[in-house]
């Protein structure tokens, strides 16, 4: 699952004490375990092998430049879903031909770029195309840079992950994508442009997805697509099956990497067999539990029956429990040899443990990371807790809320330590609003300059 693992009653994230790298990197801070990337990678290459699909990572669920490097070294493309994160691709070293680009709401600064680079100018990485405004868009564009570029059809299978409804994608009613009977007068109508070249299909039906069922019945519906299809007479090169694989924030919670593929390569391998190239767009499952959120308690409370442990960060920090009510499993770096978890669990069943809210300093009541948790009673000003599972859309989707900087990131390879992100200060936070400036406005009623405050002034 994970090289963070407690020896002598204490935390380690691979062979280093986490209590160690706090003592110098301070809190909060995000931890990864670079082992942890790779293995989870090389399993996923392994357990698809058969259909050798381009691995393209998901640069939203942990952006960090020192892990799309980490991954692009070991052969990964990246998925994208904005052109700064192409930019993060690009400035880790991964070419734009090894990009696939995701995304109902790509600016025409953003698909310009994104051409500029060359995405989507040979049959590897390609634009996935979420309508036909955008289709339209595309085409118009490639032709005014006077490329071709390959596309990808985003098609909504209209299956039910059965996972958050914030991060269902592919049922009918998300906003992601063309339905499957859209698709085929999609194809009719756009099938042979000349500067966009329609000659793919792109799926992503939702995250986490905790059994194998959707995957093999959107996959189903896709081949069935690519029979009907081909009768109209376009052929598919590629498919992207996105991503949404599971991770273990509980312990064993996921199926494994090779339950998923044998449900997708019996129908996939035919396909494959054939000439077609399979793409996938993992995020979770490589970074989720490679990395932990280690938080110092501020301060304890009792109010009324209620425990509450207050951290030096909450939702600023990680987002998912207050916005999706997920589950990370929380417990102290150091809580001795006999207060050792066997499972993440919700209560892991030790002795000494009180329900307790673990909480953040905002003010907001969403701010917290669990509610009710069995956590030990005997907690205090100063103790460290891990956050685990904390990898994916953590850091991505911290936030400065409360003015808070942003956490530290450090990247664990065996016994060597890196700072990969450093803390944010108070002057990071204020840097972009130090030299504010008046914008000229011309309008019909002469030139107006837009003032500090918001509103329009003439001038002579
Ligand atoms: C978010 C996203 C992914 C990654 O999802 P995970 O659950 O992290 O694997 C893949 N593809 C697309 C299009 C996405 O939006």
């Amino acid at each position: 699952m994970d090289l963070f693992s407690y020896r002598n009653g204490e935390l380690f994230a691979e062979d280093v004490p986490v209590r160690a790298i706090v003592e110098q990197a301070g809190t909060p801070c995000y931890i990864y375990s670079r082992g942890t990337i790779e293995s989870h990678y090389d399993r996923l290459v392994e357990a698809f092998a058969p259909i050798d699909p381009l691995v393209c990572y998901s640069v939203k669920s942990c952006a960090n430049l020192s892990i799309l490097r980490t991954l692009g070294q070991r052969g990964a493309g990246m998925d994208v879903v904005s052109g700064g994160e192409l930019f993060r691709a690009r400035a880790a070293g991964v070419e734009a031909t090894r990009c696939v680009y995701a995304g109902v709401g790509k600016t025409d600064e953003e698909i310009v770029y994104a051409i500029r680079e060359g995405l989507g100018s040979n049959d590897v990485g390609l634009f996935n195309c979420e309508s036909e405004q955008e289709f339209e868009n595309i085409a118009r564009l490639a032709r005014l840079e006077n490329m071709v570029v390959r596309v990808a059809l985003r098609i909504n299978p209209d299956v039910d992950p059965k996972t958050h409804r914030y991060t269902t994608t592919g049922k009918k009613e998300s906003k992601f994508g063309v339905d499957l009977e859209r698709a085929r007068r999609f194809f009719e109508r756009f099938g042979r442009d000349p500067y966009a070249k329609l000659v793919g299909l792109h799926l992503h039906i939702g995250s986490p997805v905790y059994t194998v069922e959707p995957y093999r019945e959107a996959m189903a519906k896709t081949a069935a697509l690519v029979e009907t299809l081909a009768a109209d007479g376009f052929a598919i090169r590629s498919i992207d099956l996105g991503g949404g694989f599971g991770a273990d924030y509980e312990s064993l919670q996921s199926p494994t990497l090779q339950e998923y593929a044998n449900a997708i390569l019996p129908i996939a391998k035919p396909l494959f067999d054939r000439g077609i190239r399979f793409i996938l767009e993992p995020g979770r499952t490589i970074v989720a539990n490679a990395g932990i959120l280690v938080l110092k308690v501020l301060y304890t409370k009792t109010s009324g029956e209620k425990r509450f442990v207050i951290c030096d960060a909450g939702m600023n920090a990680l987002l998912r429990p207050s916005h999706y009510g997920s589950f990370h499993f929380i417990w102290p770096v150091a809580p001795g040899e006999s207060m050792v978890p066997v499972r993440r669990t919700p209560d892991p069943q030790l002795p000494g443990t009180v329900p307790q809210d673990v909480v953040g300093p905002l003010c907001e009541t969403g701010d917290f990371l669990a509610l009710d948790r069995m956590l030990p009673a005997n907690l205090e000003r100063g103790d460290l807790l891990a956050v685990f599972t904390a990898g994916a859309y953590g850091m991505s989707m911290a936030s400065r809320y409360n003015s808070s900087p942003l956490p530290a990131e450090i990247l664990v390879t065996g016994s060597t330590v890196e700072i990969v992100r450093a803390r944010e200060t108070f002057d990071t936070i204020i840097e972009h609003e130090l030299a504010p400036r008046r914008l000229v406005i011309a309008s019909d009623a002469g030139t107006m300059i837009a003032s500090n405050a918001g509103h329009l002034e003439p001038i002579e």
